[in-house]
């Protein structure tokens, strides 16, 4: 199968496949009028049922207050506006029930969307949303969905947005394969960090799988397995087992010092995406957070997350973290990242667009909450704060002085806070690595976003699967921007950590070692194998090995050198 590892394991359990259904109009008119209102009436009732089903459901697993916008709905069903809107289209234009329903629902919501006020403005989308399930009754579509779990499940999927997966219920989630995706995407990403076998960027695996059959997801070989015969089960059990013993084996060294032969030490922390993560974090190993990556706090949400709930989360995370340090970078929204409460454009190339540190100046009422919430924060142990996608010294002036108009409300208004957060830039774009050897002058220290600094360099989408082959972490130009910005830093009397995916790789990390990297920051997963192979390398050889590197010509070269140097390194 084609397909890219995201996150390393077997899972055995009934597939679960989301639907991904494309709804298609009859544009004939009808011939029985009164046949199409029995349709559509049909269908209202069968919405109704289940609706009142999911408000159950939702009432006993969450609270009467998540089910409220499924009654909302419900009395939308009821509205007489939309009832009347589709029987004129049937019984008056002849319509078919699907397309008298597809086109009230649009002029509905459409009419929803103009008004001025902002509360029925909203009700937009939930008039979309019920009419489209009386569109599904009509037309027979079953759709699956994530909150519907209640038994063991892989699931499989076009596409899972961050956000869904940020919210995957690990009790029934055991591992997920999609069909479209790279390795850094950032639900890639998130597989990584809360620890599930992943594959992505498979093509067409939604089509081959059926819903409810059991299936191997086999990250590890990078298979997936229908219907296995009991031998496969048995086959693929043990395999699993073995899996698991062999990472028990690895975890070994988790707590031990991230220090080569020849004595010299680095520091191993962990990426974390939610202050939940901290205590998988700090039982993996971390001697650290390298990365909090703060936009799922504003994700699965309708509002913006207020200065205090912010505040409680940060501190929340430093004092987890039991004073080691911690780095937590700025809101990084955009790209493959959304958020309900912020409105962005529709975008040709949102990679590219208006993202993560160019929206903080559009936006203040974001940036300084969240400025506030960090420097409030601070007093509970060693923060540092770092700000994504710079690409100019202007833009860190600028957060330098909304951070001091922070600085100083919070003096007027009594509020203790940290006088000396330690303020430092990801470095992801070849404008901030050209340009390291000045910043590094301005901040306190660099944070290389790998995942992106590939992206740009090697000018290759990381989340498109068709050019997953070019994507290159270790392309000579990215080590060689890497060992740019390294240098810059350490001429600064600076430190350089990677938060970006290629610090948890152990030949990615090798390269970095190589470079003289300070702060190694990864998901907590891969902590104990990257750990593993510092302690075995002597590092006056690996940074030879890594010069021999930028000599070379092509990726190929590399890897055929790094895989050379870590056969001696671990042995096998
Ligand atoms: C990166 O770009 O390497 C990084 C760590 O940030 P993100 O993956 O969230 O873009
Ligand atoms: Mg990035």
């Amino acid at each position: 199968m084609k397909g890219i590892i995201a996150s390393p394991g077997v899972a055995i359990a009934k597939a679960f496949v989301l639907s991904h259904v494309e709804v298609v109009i009859d544009e004939a008119l009808a011939k029985d009028t009164a046949a199409e209102v029995e349709k559509f009436r049909a269908a209202v009732a069968q919405t109704e049922d289940q609706l009142n089903n999911i408000i159950a459901i939702t009432e006993e697993r969450l609270s009467a207050n998540e089910a409220d916008v499924f009654r909302a709905h419900l009395m939308m069903l009821a509205d007489p506006m939309f009832e009347e809107t589709v029987l004129d289209k049937i019984e008056n234009s002849s319509y078919n029930a699907g397309k008298a329903v597809s086109e009230a629902t649009a002029e509905v919501a459409a009419m929803l969307a103009s008004l001025d006020d902002e509360y029925l403005k909203e009700r937009a989308a939930d008039i979309k949303d019920v009419g489209g399930r009386v569109l599904d009754n009509i037309l027979g579509i079953v759709r699956t969905s994530l909150s519907d779990l209640n038994e063991p499940v892989v699931v499989f999927a076009n596409d899972l947005t961050p956000s869904d997966t940020a919210t995957m219920n690990l009790d029934y989630v055991k591992g997920f394969a999609t069909d479209i995706g790279g390795r850094t995407s950032h639900t890639s990403i998130l597989a990584r960090i809360i620890g599930i076998p992943a594959i992505v960027g498979t093509g067409d695996i939604t089509s081959r799988v059926k819903h409810g059959e059991t299936v191997v997801l086999d990250a590890v070989d990078c298979e997936v397995i229908s219907n296995p015969s009991s031998e496969e089960l048995a086959v693929y059990e043990a395999k699993l087992e073995k899996y698991l013993e062999e990472k028990r084996e690895l975890e070994k060294v988790r707590f031990l010092p991230a220090e080569t032969l020849d004595g010299h030490h680095v520091e191993v922390v962990a990426n974390i995406a939610s202050p939940a993560d901290v205590k998988g974090a700090v039982e993996g190993g971390a001697e650290g957070c390298g990365l909090f990556r703060t936009e799922f706090l504003y994700m699965n949400r309708p509002d913006l997350p207020s200065e205090d709930e912010q505040f409680e989360a940060y501190k929340s995370v430093l004092v987890g973290m039991e004073g080691k340090p911690v780095v937590i970078r700025t809101l990084d929204i955009g790209g493959d990242k959304a958020a309900e409460s912020i409105q962005f454009p529709a975008e040709m190339n949102p990679f590219l667009g208006w993202r993560a540190i160019r929206m903080y100046f559009d936006r203040l009422d974001i940036i300084k909450p969240q400025l506030r919430a960090l420097l409030r924060a601070g007093i509970y142990g060693k923060l540092h704060v770092m700000f994504p996608m710079v690409i100019s010294a202007e833009e860190i002036y600028k957060m330098k002085d909304i951070l001091e108009e922070c600085k100083a409300e919070l003096r007027a208004e009594g509020v203790e806070f940290d006088e000396n957060l330690s303020i430092g830039i990801m470095v992801e774009t070849p404008a901030a690595a050209l340009n390291a050897h000045l910043l590094a002058e301005i901040v306190e220290f660099f944070s290389i976003g790998t995942n992106d600094l590939t992206q740009y360099v090697l000018a290759v989408d990381r989340g498109n699967e068709m050019i997953a082959d070019l994507y290159q972490p270790l392309h000579p130009a990215v080590i060689r921007a890497m060992k740019m910005v390294i240098e810059a830093s350490h001429a600064s009397g600076k430190w350089s950590g990677v938060c970006g995916e290629t610090a948890g790789d152990v030949k990615g990390a090798l390269v970095l070692l190589g470079l003289g990297l300070d702060e190694f920051s990864m998901s907590a997963g891969s902590i104990p194998a990257v750990k593993n192979m510092i302690r075995k390398a002597n590092y006056a050889e690996v940074k030879k090995g890594i010069e021999e590197c930028l000599t070379m010509y092509t990726t190929e070269e590399v890897n055929a050198k790094l895989d050379e140097m870590l056969k001696d390194i671990l042995g096998k």
